[in-house]
């Protein structure tokens, strides 16, 4: 490998090609000036999460445990090795997956959001900077920069594409780039995303290799790169690698090709299909690729796609993908609760995807789904000390399960030999404060509620907003205003889909203020200080499945806000099965606080009725099923689950019969 030393001037060709680009927010998505938006994204640095707030715990548990504990583990994996040995360093066999470099680029990217946030960071700062050097050191003269395929595979590079992640790898260090520039964190770790981003246009771009990646994900982070740069041929691959997806390129494969979304050009697709992650990473890059090119095309087809994932293949989590077999998205409502794949990855991409539709579109159904998935399908993947992850995310957990490998345990592993997963809450967590809100011509919109602030430039001034709430717990939000705007400006807030009765006040005093497409919108001068309160009423919510999803028939899901609840044999009597509980209609289900379980804030009691099954594993059925034993139940937020016990759990509950 050719030594380059981060310090040295860049190649010849590396250096800026275009004029510098425009000043972008520091954030996760950052659309160009010209992009077709209806919302641009606030800066990480406009956004702040109070620590004593649920997503500030988070973030705080996030910073504090789980990036320490990814990088201790790309250490213990191989990982790191793995890039020393591609960089001549060592002579040790490549380890681990082929595309375990991801796992490294998603950490970079995680510890790059968390430095911007606290630069004071000593270790963190040291894996980032020992991380972007080695990583120079590892990358090939010609930019390519894998270290599977350089240690271990030299003459399979570029052959395999149905396979070898060789361009998911690329994406998600150029991802990883792109936030270590943003944010100023290590701005020269673009110059190795670039070096090989360029090798990829020289191959891949016009008049190169018609090929694909298996595993979509470089088209979201090309986008990226070229909102870094300006620098258009990274979105024109990014594009043209949309176009060539859909025309069989990668053959059948294992599982064929709709697997990895190559069995109808991606325009066209009228189904989420295949492997959950992929299709929602690719479906990530068609809103990237559609906004920046005005290509509507593109934004209509993932919206499209949107109602098929939302309406008819997603569980009441948030979460995607319901088969193990191929990671994949079922038939239309096959959504079994108790073999529910349900991938985190999956989880994190809906989030993702849903922030981009967000922006582009201004739609509130786009917040609503970003919330579900975080409060449940992603916030369940993460042990409450931020050191052990799930991998899948079932609905059910039964007695006596037995998990055939890593991803179907009903614990929560500390690492995963396909080690996704972890790193990538590490990168969402890091940046979430940079999903809380957005500005626009007319004011500043704020979609998720977390105690914070959030800092704008609205109607020309400087505006700031303080958040005190202890959302998702309690639906009062209470918000100061301190704006110099002498123009009146909107401050916009999302009315959750889940929430039927509101109240808003402004300086004490109630207003009328009808929601609209999914927001109140309050438009005034607004007098510095001016507090505003929004009371959404959060009433326990018995949620029902559509029915054709046979799986869960006859069952009812508990919700208050945005949290699914689930039951849990911890909270059982002793000896008591918990597949054969049934909630009682007739008895109440209430929200209260429960001082012996200080992690859980809020839990919901309700009543059950304890069937009797027979020894028969089928029997004629009775005329009518006789009430059982009645127990009382406590039923406790799913994201929770599993942090006292392994035991069996269920969000779905039969109901009892009445009469
Ligand atoms: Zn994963």
């Amino acid at each position: 490998m050719t030594e380059q030393k981060l310090s040295d001037p860049p190649p010849p060709g590396l250096g800026p090609r275009e004029p510098t680009a425009p000043v972008a927010p520091v954030a996760p998505v950052a659309p160009r000036p010209g992009a077709v938006v209806a919302l641009r994204p606030l800066g990480v640095h406009e956004a702040r999460l109070d620590p004593g707030g649920l997503l500030g715990r988070w973030q705080r548990r996030n910073a504090e445990d789980t990036i320490p504990h990814c990088v201790d583990n790309l250490h213990a994996h191989g990982n790191i090795a793995n890039l020393r040995a591609a960089a001549g360093e060592s002579g040790d066999a490549f380890t681990g997956m082929w595309f375990a470099d991801s796992d490294v680029h998603k950490t970079l990217e995680g510890a790059a959001w968390e430095l911007a946030s606290s630069p004071g960071d000593a270790s963190l700062r040291s894996f980032v900077d020992d991380t972007t050097a080695l990583l120079a050191r590892a990358q090939g003269p010609d930019g390519y920069l894998n270290s599977y395929f350089t240690v271990a595979a030299p003459d399979e590079r570029w052959r395999r594409p149905e396979w070898s992640h060789e361009l998911y790898c690329a994406g998600h260090l150029v991802q990883a780039a792109v936030a270590a520039a943003r944010t100023g964190v290590r701005p020269d770790l673009a110059a190795v995303a670039r070096r090989f981003a360029d090798l990829l246009v020289e191959r891949f771009g016009p008049g190169g290799a018609e090929e694909v990646c298996g595993h979509p994900e470089i088209e979201t982070a090309l986008a990226e790169l070229y909102r870094l740069t300006g620098h258009r041929p990274y979105l024109d691959l990014a594009r043209r690698f949309l176009d060539l997806r859909g025309r069989g390129l990668l053959g059948p494969g294992r599982f064929g090709p709709a697997y990895y979304q190559d069995h109808v050009p991606v325009r066209e697709a009228a189904e989420v299909t295949g492997h959950a992650v992929r299709q929602l990473y690719l479906l990530a890059g068609m809103v990237d690729v559609g906004v920046e090119t005005g290509d509507h095309t593109l934004l209509d087809a993932a919206e499209r796609l949107w109602e098929d994932a939302v309406h008819r293949r997603t569980y009441v989590t948030g979460a995607h993908g319901s088969r193990h077999r191929d990671e994949a998205y079922g038939d239309p409502y096959e959504l079994p609760p108790d073999r529910a794949y349900a991938e985190t990855c999956a989880a994190i991409a809906s989030f993702q995807w849903n922030w981009r539709l967000l922006l582009a579109t201004g739609r509130a159904r786009y917040a609503d789904e970003m919330e579900r998935a975080l409060y449940n399908a992603v916030a369940v993947a993460v042990s409450l000390d931020g050191r052990r992850f799930f991998y899948s995310n079932p609905l059910q957990s039964r007695t006596g399960h037995t998990g055939s490998g890593e991803e179907a345990q009903a614990r929560r592993l500390p690492w995963y030999s396909c080690a996704c997963c972890p790193p990538n809450i590490a990168r969402l967590m890091a940046s979430l404060h940079g999903y809380l809100a957005t500005a626009a011509g007319d004011g500043l919109q704020i979609h998720l509620y977390a105690a914070g602030s959030v800092t704008a430039e609205v109607a020309g001034s400087a505006v700031r907003v303080d958040v005190r709430t202890e959302y998702p717990w309690q639906g009062r939000i209470e918000l100061t205003v301190t704006s110099e705007a002498d123009t009146p400006w909107t401050l916009a807030l999302r009315v959750p889909d889940w929430c039927d009765a509101y109240a808003v006040r402004i300086g004490g005093g109630p207003v009328t203020a009808p929601a609209r497409d999914g927001y109140v919108r309050l438009t005034r001068v607004w007098a510095p200080g001016t507090t505003v309160v929004l009371d959404l009423e959060m009433p326990v919510r018995r949620v029902t499945a559509h029915p054709r999803v046979d799986a869960v028939r006859g069952c009812v899901a508990l919700a208050r806000g945005p949290l699914v609840y689930c039951l849990e044999q911890a909270d059982l009597p002793p000896g008591t099965v918990l597949e054969d509980v049934r909630l009682d209609p007739a008895v109440p289900v209430e929200a209260g606080r429960r001082e012996d379980l200080p992690d859980f804030p809020v839990v919901l009691t309700a009543g059950g009725r304890l069937s009797e099954p027979g020894a028969s594993l089928y029997a004629t059925a009775p005329a009518r099923e006789r009430h059982g034993a009645p127990l009382a139940l406590t039923a406790v937020p799913y994201f929770l689950w599993g942090n006292r016990s392994e035991g069996p759990m269920r969000v779905w509950i039969p109901v009892a019969a009445t009469g």
